[in-house]
């Protein structure tokens, strides 16, 4: 049950303030990844709401990746690595983001699924909405449909899901376990 899911996974969040740099109250998820019932509740939960929905799991790098595989391992899904720039070696397609200084960039295999694919992507924390929202892009562009986005941690105050809301309207959901 997710309150219970809930509980557990929130207890082995560790918050750092003024990480990385002064003003950012960081959401460090490596001590859930580092317990085993935490990390598998966790995985399990990221998927639950979107059963039956998509086919692939993108993971957004690097956390996101954990995410994804231990997820796939799970519920039997495959996983699409979506990777910062200059990774990947063969044809890909390319969105960049705004940060909070310059931007970046993330990239797909232009032919990594087959056209229709549902795809649920999978990260960390939601901030900004920028990271997933790149990656959602990459998705359509593809060829492919977004069936969610599904993250551990979302930041209400940083306006994510309304940034997402804004530019995808109700195209697919967003859930997250937690909110701050
Ligand atoms: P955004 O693109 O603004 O939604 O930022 C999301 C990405 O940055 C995620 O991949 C997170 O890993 C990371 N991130 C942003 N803000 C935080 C934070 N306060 N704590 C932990 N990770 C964060």
């Amino acid at each position: 049950n997710q309150t219970a899911a809930r509980e557990l996974v929130e207890r082995h969040i560790a918050t750092i303030p003024d990480f990385p740099e002064p003003g950012i109250v960081f959401r460090d998820l490596t001590p859930v990844f580092a317990d085993g019932p935490a990390f598998h509740t966790l995985s399990e939960s990221l998927t639950a709401p979107f059963a039956g929905e998509f086919d692939v799991l993108a993971g957004v790098e690097a956390r996101g990746f954990l995410l994804a595989a231990a997820a796939s391992a799970l519920c039997g899904a495959g996983v699409l690595p979506v990777r910062k720039a200059g990774k990947l070696p063969r044809e890909v397609l390319r969105e960049e983001y705004a940060l909070e200084y310059g931007t970046a960039a993330l990239e797909v295999h232009v032919d990594a699924l087959p056209a229709g694919s549902r795809v649920l992507i999978v990260d960390d924390v939601l901030a900004t909405g920028g990271t997933v929202g790149a990656a959602a892009r990459l998705v359509q562009r593809a060829g492919w449909h977004v069936a969610g986005i599904s993250v551990a941690v979302e930041l209400d105050d940083l306006g994510g899901r309304a940034a997402l809301v804004e530019e995808f309207g109700d195209e697919f959901r967003v859930f997250s376990l937690l909110q701050y």
